[in-house]
Formats: C-alpha cells, sequence, structure tokens
C-alpha cells in the first residue's frame, strides 16, 4: 500500500504540509455527529486502505467492541479546545500493523479504565507512528485526558503515538496532526490559541506539571501554531 499521506507531502515543509490539510480538512462531520468519507477508498472497514495521511479516520470498531462505561462518562458540551499529547511509552515501539495498533490502543483504554476510573479511553483521537487517525472516545462525551474535569470541559484530546521525549514524529504524523488540527479548528470554531499542549493545559489549570508532550512534538506544535494554525479560520 503507498501510503497518501507521502503522495501528498514526502518530506515537504511545513507549509506545504498544512496546504495539504487545509484541503483534505474539506471533509465535514454528518448530521449525527460521523465523519463523512471523502471516498469510498478510505472507509473505515476496508482496512486494506486504512487513510494515511489524516484524509480520514479509523472508526472505533476497527480496535475495540468494548462498551462505553456510560455511568463515568460526562457529555462533552460545547467543544471550546483542543489538546494534544504523547503515549509516552518507555519502550517507544514503531509497531505499525494494524493490529499491533489496535491492541496497543487496546492496552491504553484498559489502563485508562484502571488508573483513571475513566469510562472509557481517555482520548478522542489517536494517531499512529503510520500517520493514521483513529477515532476513540466518542466526541458527544467529555474527554479523560487533561488533568481534571474543569481542563477536560469541551476539550478534545488528541494522542499521537510514540515518545517524543527521545522519538521524532514521523513525517506522516506531522501531516496528519495537522490535518486534524485545522479539521477540529474550523468544525468547532478553535481558535489556534485554544490549541494546547498537555504541559500547557496543566499551566493553565495550575495542575502537576508534565513532560507530555515531550520536547519533539511540543517543538511541532510552536512551528504550527506560530504559522499556518494562526491563518485557520
Ligand atoms: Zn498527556
Amino acid at each position: 500500500m503507498k501510503r497518501l499521506g507521502k503522495l501528498i507531502t514526502g518530506r515537504a515543509r511545513l507549509a506545504a504540509v498544512v496546504a495539504a490539510a487545509v484541503v483534505v480538512a474539506g471533509c465535514r462531520p454528518a448530521g449525527d455527529g460521523r465523519v463523512v468519507y471523502p471516498s469510498p477508498s478510505t472507509a473505515p472497514g476496508r482496512t486494506a486502505a486504512a487513510p494515511i495521511g489524516g484524509v480520514a479516520a479509523l472508526a472505533r470498531a476497527e480496535w475495540t467492541r468494548a462498551s462505553l462505561i456510560s455511568a463515568r462518562l460526562e457529555p462533552m458540551g460545547r467543544i471550546t479546545a483542543v489538546t494534544v499529547h504523547h503515549e509516552g511509552s518507555a519502550e517507544g515501539d514503531d509497531d505499525t500493523g494494524l493490529g499491533d495498533v489496535a491492541a496497543r490502543l487496546r492496552r491504553i483504554r484498559a489502563s485508562h479504565l484502571d488508573r483513571l476510573h475513566a469510562g472509557d479511553i481517555g482520548y478522542h483521537y489517536v494517531i499512529d507512528r503510520a500517520g493514521r487517525v483513529w477515532e476513540c472516545r466518542p466526541i458527544e462525551y467529555q474527554g479523560a485526558h487533561a488533568g481534571n474535569g474543569e481542563a477536560n470541559r469541551g476539550n478534545i484530546g488528541i494522542c499521537v503515538l510514540g515518545n517524543f521525549e527521545r522519538q521524532e514524529l514521523t513525517e506522516e504524523q506531522k501531516t496528519s496532526l495537522a490535518t486534524l488540527l485545522v479539521r477540529l479548528m474550523r468544525e468547532h470554531g478553535i481558535g489556534a490559541d485554544r490549541v494546547y499542549t498537555h504541559r500547557e493545559i496543566k499551566k493553565k489549570f495550575g495542575l502537576t506539571p508534565t513532560l507530555c508532550p515531550g520536547r519533539n512534538l511540543q517543538l511541532y506544535m510552536d512551528q504550527l501554531r506560530r504559522g499556518p494554525l494562526r491563518v485557520v479560520r
């Protein structure tokens, strides 16, 4: 499978990445909040043509059939912010097979249920090392990622797989993250000043400091917000 993101950008410069992001950000949510996929080749269920480069997201059903624990969930309410995380795993594994990533998402979900007493995986989206975007917690529900209920309110959580204290983002991850951010900012009217990293949102709410999202992802976010994300309307 040749990766679409690679075709679009290869190792293109940041401006080109975001230009592509703006183009593909044309996909809009349907009335029920589900993403409308621009072409059958990128629809979920066709895992052989799993979307790369953030064109569309793999549905939750691609990695779990587990039910949400609704007693532990709150409705999302009005969306006003996005927060970006890294996985921060000690091993920093680079598996990109669909089955490997799906298992990794199930492990993250299990840890969030256990550690955070969460009703589901805490993030709304995960971007794997191949740049695929995976739908995680349904957007209708408030996330469990930012630090406390107040910080999570109206705040979409995106986790990029890897440990960016010591790994670099792949080019596919950069493209997908820029694309997803542009799409979410447009859909929900979020300005660049409301696109946070985990360490920033924790600071804003006076919570315990964290290294998340790791220095390399923090640098990339700084770069995106200084430039291309500032002009997203
Ligand atoms: Zn985090």
